[in-house]
């Protein structure tokens, strides 16, 4: 791709930020859709985040991805935020529309559309989310969007977790277990799905996983962990030996970013590319 005068920017902003799987997702969707723009790392520490704000206004960039630890913190600096980021108070993409910055949070269409692009339909289903944490917010309010019928939670720590049952309780009746408790088991009996948003088994840390009483878990149950690297993670495999239909993170990781690039170029990209580029990045 040859960058000229015309080339409009894109980027992504967090700190740090060398390790984004962004920049080379995002380019070659771009660079296959024959589209004039280029999409590079940007790293902004906190207290330069209203500075970098600014910056995107001053340098006319038609958009940026935005990750740890600016989600929340950006909402303050943009001129309108979307309902879904409202909802889940945090940000991860911005579009620039001639001055005028609008938040979204496009976690939940990537949660929700590697889900269903996978074969699993949530409406009426039974759903068990382990942890509960910035990304958890995603996954229940793209649960209830897609109108689940019940939603259970086992965390390792619940009064910490009871204002996210409160906040969305006006939605879904939520079930808030300590993981380790017993009657938590009833729960994992009864799961069509079963979601893993703890880092636990996440790279480096590969033999972690959350502590499931897999015996309760029936090989009907699809089981979902949003951690993309490694590709399977012990939850996963250890689901996969039982007989369970699986899937990890990386389509949500990929979802996230089309979404992001349909906001900002008004053009589908290809999810297949963005998938492939991302595969080369995971060990
Ligand atoms: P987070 O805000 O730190 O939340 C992590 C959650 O896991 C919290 O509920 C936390 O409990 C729990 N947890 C963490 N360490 C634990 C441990 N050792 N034992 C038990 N529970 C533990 O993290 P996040 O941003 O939600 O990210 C979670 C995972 O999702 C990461 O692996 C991240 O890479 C992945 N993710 C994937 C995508 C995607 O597109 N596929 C998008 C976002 C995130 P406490 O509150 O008690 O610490």
């Amino acid at each position: 791709m040859t960058f000229t005068g015309k080339t409009k920017n894109l980027g992504v902003i967090g700190y740090p930020i060398a390790h984004s799987f962004s920049p080379a997702m995002h380019n070659a969707a771009l660079s296959a859709a024959g589209l004039d723009y280029a999409y590079i790392a940007m790293p902004a520490a906190q207290e330069e985040l209203e500075n970098a704000v600014k910056g995107i206004k001053a340098l006319n960039f038609r958009g940026i991805n935005v990750t740890i630890p600016h989600k929340q913190a950006i909402m303050e600096y943009l001129d309108e935020i979307n309902e879904d980021a409202k909802i889940i108070g945090a940000v991860n993409t911005v579009v620039n529309d001639n001055g005028r910055l609008t938040g979204y949070n496009t976690d939940v269409i990537g949660f929700i559309d590697a889900l269903k692009n996978a074969g699993f339909e949530p409406a009426g289903k039974n759903a068990v989310m382990l942890g509960a944490g910035g990304a958890a917010r995603a996954v229940v309010w793209g649960l209830i969007k897609e109108n689940i019928k019940t939603l259970s939670i086992g965390v390792r720590n619940v009064a910490k977790v009871q204002p996210l049952v409160e906040y969305f309780k006006d939605y879904i009746s939520i079930q808030l277990f300590d993981w380790k408790d017993p009657a938590f088991n009833t729960a994992l009996k009864e799961a069509d799905l079963l979601i893993n948003t703890t880092p636990l088994g996440m790279t480096p840390n590969i033999e972690a996983m959350p502590p499931v009483a897999w015996d309760c878990v029936s090989s009907d149950t699809f089981v979902y962990d949003i951690i993309y690297t490694p590709a399977e993670t012990l939850f996963l495999k250890t689901a996969k030996e039982k007989g369970c239909k699986i899937l990890n993170g990386m389509g949500m990781l990929a979802g996230q970013g089309a979404e992001a690039f349909r906001l900002w170029t008004g053009v589908n990209p290809d999810l297949k590319i963005m998938e492939d580029e991302l595969g080369k990045l995971v060990l």
